[in-house]
């Protein structure tokens, strides 16, 4: 048990997150107690904070890309004290019901998530059920493995839903984005960016990591695209990457949350298009994603804030001014 670990907590929604002292309980059964390194700061948990999640059960400490150190291990804990894990969205699932048993527990009916419904990582401790935790990479750092755990996860199952593009466009180029073009060009695709209206600070970045193009998100790309994934979560980009993309073609949206999405004609869909979500992460993904991550993502661009300073980071990412990913860090 832990007495007195800081930790930010959001109090209610729409309220700024709060410093408290709190007591941590020691790990029970599968549970792991942990002190987080650092913490990778997500659009979801803005909405976590804005309020537009259902059912928030507050009090609640966000922070779902979490990385920590095993400092107690509960009876049938899968990870020993002294081991660097991760810990993502995913905190649980029941592990019965026909999703978990047909590799899809990530639409479990029972899941629950990490900074959500179970206390997160915005925090100098928490538990987490070892079970859904993760070995991380030894080359990453903690900064730089942190954005990995969500951004990465989310971004790298997405790509996996849109069926081996040659030609991918993005929309909404942060924290998800920046990753995911990575990978796709380390498996030799091309990537197109799209950006709020003169966001010049995220088409430089794009740019830099490889991109073919990079314009407003109005824009037309030069050429037709096979695939797009929409980061943003602004429901008029739905029309306009289904516009954007081939015949046959899939549009896949990355985001929990999305403004709604505008009437649109059916000739937009026409053409064997496929629109689609992608819901959350499975063990699976990130086993995945993690044993690639230290070839294909070569450059996560972080911008860290000290823990107290959640607030600023939730600012920033809000108001589009962070260029990759904001991660929270704790001092020694
Ligand atoms: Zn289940
Ligand atoms: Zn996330």
């Amino acid at each position: 048990m832990i007495e007195n670990s800081l930790c930010m907590r959001l109090r209610r929604p729409n309220a700024p997150l709060e410093l408290e002292a709190r007591k941590v309980d020691p790990p029970s059964g599968a549970q792991v107690l942990l002190r987080v390194h650092a913490c990778a700061v997500c659009r979801t948990d803005l909405h976590v904070v804005d309020g537009e999640l259902p059912n928030i059960p507050v009090p609640i400490v966000p922070g779902h890309e979490v990385v920590g150190e095993v400092v107690e291990a509960g009876p049938e804990s899968r990870w020993a004290v002294g081991t660097r894990v991760g810990v993502p969205w995913l905190a649980s699932t029941c592990g019965k019901c026909d999703y978990c048993r047909s590799g899809h527990e990530n639409l479990c009916d029972q899941a629950r998530f990490t900074g959500y419904q179970v206390d997160g990582g915005y925090a100098e401790h928490m538990l987490a059920d070892s079970r859904y935790c993760f070995a991380l990479p030894h080359e990453l750092d903690d900064v730089h493995a942190a954005p990995l755990l969500c951004a990465g996860l989310i971004g790298y199952r997405s790509l996996r839903m849109a069926r081996d593009p040659k030609r991918l466009g993005i929309y909404g180029f942060g924290a998800a984005a920046h990753i995911v073009a990575q990978v796709a060009r380390w498996q030799g695709r091309e990537f197109f960016a799209f950006t709020r209206k003169g966001d010049n600070a995220a088409q430089k970045l794009a740019l830099d990591l490889g991109a073919v193009w990079a314009g407003d998100s109005e824009s037309p790309p030069p050429a037709e695209l096979d695939a797009a994934i929409i980061f943003a979560p602004v429901g008029s980009l739905v029309p306009a990457a289904l516009r954007a993309v081939r015949k046959g073609g899939i549009v896949v949206c990355g985001g929990i949350h999305m403004s709604d999405i505008p009437q649109f004609p059916y000739s937009y869909l026409w053409g064997e298009r496929t629109l689609c979500s992608v819901a959350n992460l499975t063990r699976r993904d990130a086993e995945e994603f993690l044993a690639i991550a230290p070839q294909a993502v070569r450059e996560t661009r972080v911008q860290t804030f000290p823990l107290k300073e959640a607030n600023v980071a939730l600012d920033r990412l809000r108001e589009g001014k962070i260029v990759g990913a904001a991660v929270l860090v704790n001092r020694e």
